[in-house]
């Protein structure tokens, strides 16, 4: 065992227990995949002891207090069925794969505050940037990376950046913080494309006016187009905020041999990512927790790399 590993990893085993319909491209595959990529990355995994009342606390932050209650109960339903939206799908599992992931998420700010390590990654599944206030949407169920803005902030953090790099826009995250100026939130993504939101003129509201930015990025952009556009982002960031901790929410669905996503990124395009963001971050805590990304080879191969830039450990 590495004491000193600067990353650790994430992962609830109630997360592989969300099983979809058989064909829905968020399949429990996706957790073992994304899990060997942290492990190739060097990732030491901690312990998670997180208990219910603290999770669903920290999803309160963020969610109408009917969402978990709504969801525990369908998921005790016994025929197939979706939740909220028809990508939804459930199973008995569900409800505590989507609250694994937030334990999981909340082990990692509590690793990251406890200087355990410099960078934590979460294997959230199912993923949680989609999710809205009071509702499930796009295969996400509770927002894990908003889940983990509000925990960093309720400990302390002054500041907080959320960088969303999957190819979809994270319309829920963007809802959440859109008026808060105490939570920046960066999104790079695919545009038009779903969920429809994340046009480049959606600059936040209120109070938070300049601290939402969005690079809507034409189908098929490649590793010079989608890292350039994380790139000037993060300077946007650095103009208007000095960020105490960083979340990212890690998707790799602009991967080019993603079923989902019709980019053209590449395993080293996600490495430069997790450098820049690195090198903005300069020594400040980094929570990265797991999106979307549905070809489950180039899903390890993804989050290998983009950790290994995050660690500046380079890839052998
Ligand atoms: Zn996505």
């Amino acid at each position: 065992m590495r004491a000193t590993s600067p990353l650790l990893a994430l992962v609830h085993q109630d997360c592989a227990g969300h099983q979809p319909i058989w064909g829905h491209p968020e399949r429990p595959e996706r957790l073992a995949a994304a899990r060997e990529g942290a492990r190739r990355a060097g990732a030491r995994e901690a312990e998670i002891d997180i208990d219910d009342v603290r999770a669903l606390a920290a999803v309160a932050r963020v969610h109408h207090p009917d969402l978990a209650p709504r969801l525990a109960s369908a998921c005790r339903g016994t025929t197939p069925a979706t939740f909220d939206c028809a990508d939804n799908s459930i199973s008995a599992g569900t409800y505590n794969a989507a609250l694994g992931a937030v334990r999981a998420t909340l082990a990692g700010v509590d690793a990251l505050l406890a200087g355990q390590a410099r960078c934590a990654w979460v294997g959230a599944r199912p993923p949680g940037h989609h999710a809205l206030h009071r509702r499930a949407m796009g295969f996400c169920f509770f927002n894990n990376a908003a889940i983990a803005a509000e925990e960093l902030r309720a400990r302390g953090a002054a500041s907080v950046a959320v960088v969303d790099f999957d190819v979809h826009h994270g319309n829920g995250t963007q809802d959440h913080f859109f008026a808060r100026s105490d939570v920046f939130f960066l999104s790079v993504h695919r545009y038009p494309f779903y969920p429809g939101s994340g046009a480049g003129d959606e600059i936040g509201g209120g109070e938070g006016r300049g601290f939402t930015r969005n690079y809507p990025l034409a189908a098929g952009a490649g590793d010079d187009i989608y890292v350039a556009a994380v790139e000037a982002g993060l300077e946007d960031v650095m103009r208007v905020t000095r960020p105490d901790a960083w979340v990212v929410s890690a998707g790799f669905d602009a991967h080019v041999a993603d079923p989902l996503g019709g980019m053209n990124v590449s395993s080293n395009g996600f490495e430069r990512i997790g450098k820049l963001i690195a090198s903005a971050a300069a020594g400040k805590p980094i929570l990265a927790v797991l999106e979307g990304g549905y070809q489950v080879s180039a899903l390890t191969e993804s989050v290998h790399a983009f950790l290994s830039g995050l660690v500046g450990s380079g890839r052998a």
